[in-house]
């Protein structure tokens, strides 16, 4: 069996409260068979947060043997796209669920959407009313006091059926009438205090084009949509919770058929320095601040897989936060760990060199073709070749003139290994004008590949290298988070809390076989960090690599 499927297959799997209510229904036989949902609004592309509900709801289906749909939740056409729709399919897919059957659009229900309206109106329960925006508010009340009957009220119903009819031919302008549930002025929760249920939009929508001009509010569509598709398990955010009350009584008072589905709510995903709610991520993208909602820097799905993530580990980060009704903040080397523990076991190794300097083994003439493993302790991963030449690059950082000896690398005078390749001396350096060290001729040691000086000399330091002839040039783009500090939601001015240095650019050479490295593919580059080639940017001729994680947790 290949590796990562044995792990794909032995992912753990979780326990919390909403599987045990779940094991519960399905022990007492309130459901047979679990039908869960993610509903997202198309309105930008997904994040981190938004995996989290998604490995919950196709999470639990899959354990299950049930089904969870994919539901466009498309009630407000004005901040709506397509391409958000395309996106939003594709980060489900990538992440490694199915949806049953095909997508579904709360929009695909605004026909029976307006029967449950004209129902609720027949019933004397909802009512069109006149209040301006700034007027409903006033009568709505806070939550120390209860709010006033609208003077809209007690309409009959042959004059609401009427209004609402004007509505929906466009005989009213926007903003004017609305459809309220009759609920409760007096309720201790603000949504049952006769909650808008219809609004007037003359919008193009992109599912229903200029079909309607009247659009449902997003608590009276979601209940029953829930319903419409069987859903079992309605599970949504915490923010949500009081919205519950009102769910239950649309269901509760219109003709649908039962069993109805019931929601449940949990703790929504909090990641330091990051944001999400897709307006403030929008704004990045429209605001030129990242490369689109794709940018490595961006805790977009799309993001994070440009970046390098794996869809298992973002699984796994998943599993590991858990779900729970307690609001938290994740810090996010939690979320680095994930991807660190997948890459060091399954990334292939190779070399790179970001800031090069130059070597010249001066006793060493022509090329030689050495053999590399690709993984230190993978067998089945295989070998590639390195050709080893006269000239070669080794990173700045690993040479100094003179250092102690913590400092395990090419020191003028002493030796080091070179990674996979030979022990090296530096004998000499040659500076520019500025002092500036351009080059260090080096003697290598012919006996010492793949084993240890004959006469007992030890060698401790090892540092990696690419061949100065036969290499490839690449950028490197070293991605660091976006933000300064840890809540960058709370900041007044997102500019002010930016991290300048969130992308250094780097150029420097990367060794051949990498030449047509695959796009989001994360390879150990050894000794720098974690690192695959952007899927946008890479090119055979300009190869672009985006730092995915570094070796080890940075602070
Ligand atoms: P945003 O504030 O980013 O627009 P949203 O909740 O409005 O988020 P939706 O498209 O409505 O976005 O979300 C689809 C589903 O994903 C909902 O069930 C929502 O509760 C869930 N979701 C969104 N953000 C998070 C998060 N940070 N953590 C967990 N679940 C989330
Ligand atoms: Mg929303």
């Amino acid at each position: 069996m290949h590796h990562s499927e044995q792990l794909e297959n032995t992912e753990a799997r979780p326990t919390n409260f909403i599987r045990n209510i779940i094991d519960e229904d399905l022990a007492n036989g309130t459901c047979t068979q679990v039908h869960t949902r993610f509903p997202p609004e198309p309105n930008g592309y997904l994040h981190i947060g938004h995996a989290k509900s998604i490995c919950l709801n196709f999470g639990i289906a899959k354990d299950y043997n049930g089904l969870c749909n994919l539901r466009f939740d498309d009630t407000n056409p004005t901040k709506e796209e397509v391409e958000y729709v395309d996106s939003i399919k594709q980060d489900v897919e990538w992440l490694g669920f199915k949806w049953a059957g095909q997508p579904h659009y709360a929009s695909d229900y605004f026909d029976a959407l307006y029967g449950y309206a004209i129902e609720l109106i027949k019933k004397g329960l909802a009512y069109v009313c006149e209040l301006t925006p700034d007027e409903m508010r006033e009568y709505r009340g806070t939550l120390t006091e209860p709010g006033k009957n609208s003077p809209y009220r007690d309409r009959s119903v042959e004059e609401n059926l009427a209004l609402f009819e004007k509505m929906k031919n466009g005989e009213v302008e926007e903003g004017k009438m609305s459809l309220r549930a009759k609920i409760d002025m007096a309720s201790p929760f603000m949504v049952m205090r006769d909650p808008v249920i219809y609004r007037i939009k003359f919008a193009t929508h992109h599912q229903t084009g200029d079909k309607w001009c009247i659009y449902p509010m997003y608590d009276f569509t979601h209940c029953i949509s829930d319903a419409i598709e069987r859903i079992t398990h309605s599970i949504c955010t915490l923010e949500f919770q009081d919205n519950r009350r009102l769910y239950d009584w649309v269901l509760d008072h219109i003709s649908i058929e039962r069993p109805l589905p019931h929601q449940y709510e949990f703790s929504r995903l909090n990641l330091e320095y990051t944001l999400t709610s897709k307006r403030k991520l929008l704004k990045l993208v429209e605001d030129k601040i990242v490369d689109g909602w794709n940018d490595p820097r961006m805790p977009t799905i799309s993001g994070l897989r440009r970046r390098g993530y794996t869809p298992a580990s973002l699984r796994e980060f998943c599993r590991r936060i858990g779900v729970t009704k307690q609001d938290n903040v994740v810090e996010f080397k939690a979320l680095e760990s994930c991807i660190r523990d997948d890459l060091n076991e399954n990334a292939p190794r190779a070399m790179a060199v970001i800031n090069p300097l130059r070597i010249v083994i001066e006793n060493f003439d022509g090329e030689e073709v050495l053999t590399a493993p690709n993984h230190p302790n993978r067998e089945e991963m295989g070998t590639r070749q390195l050709p080893f030449t006269r000239e070669l690059f080794i990173d700045k950082a690993d040479f100094r003139e003179e250092a102690n000896k913590q400092y395990k690398r090419l020191v003028l005078g002493k030796e080091v290994r070179l990674r996979n390749a030979y022990v090296i001396k530096a004998e000499r350096v040659e500076k520019d004008e500025n002092g500036e060290i351009t080059t260090v001729y080096c003697t290598y040691d012919p006996e010492t590949l793949g084993k240890n000086p004959a006469d007992g000399r030890k060698v401790k330091g090892v540092i990696h290298w690419v061949s100065a002839k036969d290499n490839v040039p690449a950028e490197f783009r070293l991605y660091d988070r976006l933000f300064t500090v840890p809540n960058p939601g709370a900041a007044e001015n997102m500019e002010d809390v930016l991290n300048p240095e969130s992308l250094v650019v780097k150029h420097g050479f990367v060794e051949k076989s990498l030449a047509n490295a695959e796009p989001e593919k994360a390879y150990q580059f050894e000794r720098e960090g974690y690192y695959c080639a952007d899927s946008k940017d890479s090119t055979a001729e300009h190869p672009v690599f985006n730092l995915t994680v570094s070796l080890k947790e940075s602070f």
